[in-house]
C-alpha cells in the first residue's frame, strides 16, 4: 500500500514543522493509489486495495 512520508524539521527551540513530503509507491497493480494500478477494466472495488494515503507526522 502506498504511503506519504512527511519530513519534519525540528528547530532547537523544540518547534517542529513539516518540511517536505514524498510519495512512496508500493508498485502493486492491485493498489488503487499506485502508478502501476491496473489500467484495463477490472472490478476495482473487489480486487484492489482501496487505501487512504497515510501521513506520518
Ligand atoms: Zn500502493
Ligand atoms: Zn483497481
Amino acid at each position: 500500500m502506498c504511503s506519504t512520508l512527511t519530513f519534519i524539521l525540528e528547530y532547537s527551540c523544540g518547534h517542529r514543522y513539516p518540511k517536505d513530503s514524498q510519495k512512496v509507491d508500493c508498485r502493486s497493480k492491485e493498489c488503487r493509489l499506485s502508478i502501476h494500478h491496473e489500467t484495463i477494466a477490472h472490478n476495482c472495488l473487489q480486487r484492489c486495495k482501496q487505501g487512504l494515503v497515510m501521513s506520518i507526522a
